[in-house]
């Protein structure tokens, strides 16, 4: 079975993993990239929220980093190599 997103091929998406046994994983991602998959994460054995969540999509970058300092009370997030 499939699952219909409700994304288009061309949104250009972002997402914030927020992982709270690893700090440094606490990224922003773009949905594209391999690691985000448009929050689903990797394609892996994984129980789902265990180690951290995806939070998500934003249509932008400053709506993100908006979330994340308002809502999260973490140290400032860098983006991921992948929004570069
Ligand atoms: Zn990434």
């Amino acid at each position: 079975m499939e699952v219909y997103l409700n994304i288009q091929q061309q949104e250009n998406l972002f997402y914030f993993y927020h992982n709270w046994k690893a700090g440094k994983k606490n990224k922003i991602h773009k949905g594209h990239c391999p690691q985000c998959n448009f929050g689903t994460g990797k394609r892996e054995k994984q129980t789902r929220g265990l180690n951290g969540v995806w939070i998500g999509p934003f249509s932008t970058l400053d709506l993100c980093n908006d979330y994340i300092a308002d809502r999260i009370n973490l140290p400032p997030v860098e983006p991921h190599k992948c929004c570069n």
